[in-house]
């Protein structure tokens, strides 16, 4: 089994419009609200991958029953913690051919009860699971330190932990003592984590993944969008090539990634198949319109078609 962690879910409200007008009364014939966030995504394409998966989080208020029905109605097993404070909402309008506005509450406030509930959900439901996803960003009233807490609290069961955020809560991740079995930063990611620009360039990458800020992680995993990706795995080092493909919607791609990942770890891979999983469902995600989805059947075409070129590890 694999599970999902989803801190700060949503309910992802999509509002197609001709065009938008400022401080006037916009109508919108249909609205489309779908249950959110980056381990939402995850839960998702690794349901439809035929997967064994639970999803796990916070969820309160009406808006948390919706996300639960939705889960539900998708036969996803899940075991969330309930909060006092209610699930946000967030606010996609697609205006103006192409133009897409949005508004994202920042959720709710998560009491210290609350987060320490959560943990003990976590450590209960981890002794079952192969992987452990973590993804997103933090809910207010967690520390920044939460995502550091959770891998110790994991670190006694045998999951591999996948960690994928950003920003200071991933930086408390690598200065802590227990390290993720993998990360899945993208380009912005990196370069925001280390401060160097123009990381396109093997050496550049070969150079940067071997700093000691990522001493400890076996694998990482660096998303390049339509380039593929390059990747650390011990001390090794690989470029992975994918092939063109006809876009729909990329959003959530680096979430299916990650999905990926978690159901080749779960099954043992070995490397090769491992980073080709990974970016198949990145490919296949890209493919669908929605969010965090995608077909099956597809998979074994774009499989194939995936080159992983081991690098020299030489610097
Ligand atoms: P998001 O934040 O939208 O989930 P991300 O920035 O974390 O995405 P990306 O690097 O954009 O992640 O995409 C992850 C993977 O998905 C890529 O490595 C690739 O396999 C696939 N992918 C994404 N965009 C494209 C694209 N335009 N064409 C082909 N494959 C893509």
């Amino acid at each position: 089994m694999i599970l999902t962690v989803t801190l700060n879910p949503s309910v992802d409200i999509a509002y197609p419009l001709d065009s938008l007008t400022i401080n006037q009364v916009n109508r919108c014939p249909f609205a489309k609200k779908t249950a959110g966030g980056k381990g939402l995504n995850v839960t998702r394409v690794i349901q439809q991958m035929a997967v064994p998966v639970t999803a796990t989080g916070f969820l309160g208020g009406p808006l948390g029953i919706f996300i639960k029905e939705q889960l539900a109605n998708q036969q996803i097993n899940q075991h969330f913690a309930t909060i006092q404070d209610e699930t946000r909402n967030c606010i996609a309008i697609l205006h103006d051919n192409g133009q897409q506005t949005e508004i994202l509450e920042t959720g709710p406030m998560i009491t210290p009860a609350e987060l320490a509930e959560f943990e003990k959900i976590v450590t209960t439901e981890a002794k079952q699971a192969a992987v452990v996803t973590l993804s997103g960003s933090l809910p207010k009233g967690a520390p920044h330190t939460y995502y550091a807490q959770l891998l110790t609290d994991l670190k006694d069961t045998s999951a591999k932990v996948i960690l994928d955020t950003s920003g200071e809560s991933l930086k408390a991740v690598l200065v802590g003592n227990i390290k993720p079995y993998a990360i899945k930063p993208n380009l912005d990611e990196l370069t925001e984590l280390t401060g160097k620009k123009s990381l396109l360039d093997d050496l550049q990458l070969i150079k940067t993944l071997s700093q000691p800020l990522f001493e400890g992680i076996p694998l990482i995993l660096v998303s390049l969008g339509n380039e593929g990706a390059f990747v650390k795995f011990n001390e090794a080092f690989y470029r992975v090539k994918i092939p063109k493909i006809k876009v729909v919607n990329p959003v959530g791609s680096g979430d299916s990634t990650v999905a990926g990942l978690a159901i080749a770890l779960a099954r043992g891979a070995e490397i090769d198949e491992t980073l080709k999983t990974a970016m198949t469902l990145g490919m296949l995600n890209a493919l669908e319109s929605q969010t965090g989805a995608v077909n099956p059947l597809n998979f074994d075409t774009y499989f194939k078609q995936i080159v992983v070129i081991k690098q020299s590890g030489d610097h």
